[in-house]
């Protein structure tokens, strides 16, 4: 791991990567790009890259598990091992299990999981490549591999951090800012406005933290734009597909 910089942000407030404060990483995301999954996202968001599938909604087993109410969500977030510079161990562990809860939950609002009792839902986040904010990452693609599997939801989720360096918030975390900075707060937004995940590491002050909150809800904000319009090109281009008579 490199050594912590000097300086996090410089004389005319541009951080490490050329950011402003308040600019995220540029993300692009690609929908569908899994012919086994019911429903696929690929992302990529500054270095990071995920792959995110979607299952279901199918009947459960064994019935025991299954929710007379509603359907089960199971939401499994994976770091491949060769995703980070040490090789990570295969399998489960107390961090990937922990974010792989948070997730779940951060999706609970938006999902109508009335609408199917008894079936399960199953929501696989795999990190391909991860450099900060993984966590995020995989909500925004997993949000997407809902919407493409055309599971029934309000709206999307967003997901983004905001940290602090140098005395200062900043949306967005880098990899140097997320290992030696003094915070950071990843939050996930329904596009109706509602946090539905927020974690803090670190230490802000009560007004810090306020603004934290408005900072990422405008990266939330960009990101919901950006998954919106690649639904609109699939479904667009969708549309155009010639039907043939008979
Ligand atoms: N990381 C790593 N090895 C690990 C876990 C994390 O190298 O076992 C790196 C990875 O680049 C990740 C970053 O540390 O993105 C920050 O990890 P954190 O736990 O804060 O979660 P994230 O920011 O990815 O949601």
């Amino acid at each position: 791991m490199s050594d912590k910089p000097e300086k996090f942000i410089d004389e005319n407030g541009l951080r490490l990567d050329g950011r402003r404060i308040d600019e995220i990483r540029p993300m692009k995301m690609e929908i569908g790009v899994l012919s086994r999954a019911d429903g696929s996202c690929y992302l990529e968001w500054g270095k990071n890259k995920i792959l995110a599938a979607v299952y279901g909604p199918r009947e459960l087993h064994p019935r025991r598990l299954q929710k007379a109410d509603s359907v089960l969500i199971r939401y499994r977030y994976n770091m491949a091992a060769f995703s980070v510079e040490d090789r990570i161990r295969p399998g489960p562990s107390r961090r990937s299990t922990e974010i792989s809860k948070v997730s779940r939950e951060a999706f609970e609002p938006v999902v109508l999981t009335h609408l199917y009792p008894g079936a399960v839902i199953d929501v696989f986040a795999e990190v391909l490549q991860a450099d900060a904010g993984t966590r995020t990452a995989a909500i925004n693609a997993a949000s997407m591999a809902l919407a493409d599997a055309g599971i029934p939801m309000k709206g999307l989720v967003s997901a983004c951090a905001v940290g602090k360096v140098d005395g200062q918030l900043v949306l967005d975390l880098n990899k140097a800012e997320d290992n030696f900075g003094d915070a950071d707060i990843p939050m996930a937004i329904t596009s109706e406005g509602e946090i539905s995940l927020i974690q803090m590491d670190g230490d802000v002050t009560q007004e810090e933290f306020k603004k934290a909150i408005e900072m990422c809800k405008e990266g939330c904000r960009q990101i919901l734009e950006i998954q919106k319009e690649t639904l609109k090109n699939k479904f667009t281009k969708l549309d155009e597909v010639e039907i043939p008579e008979d």
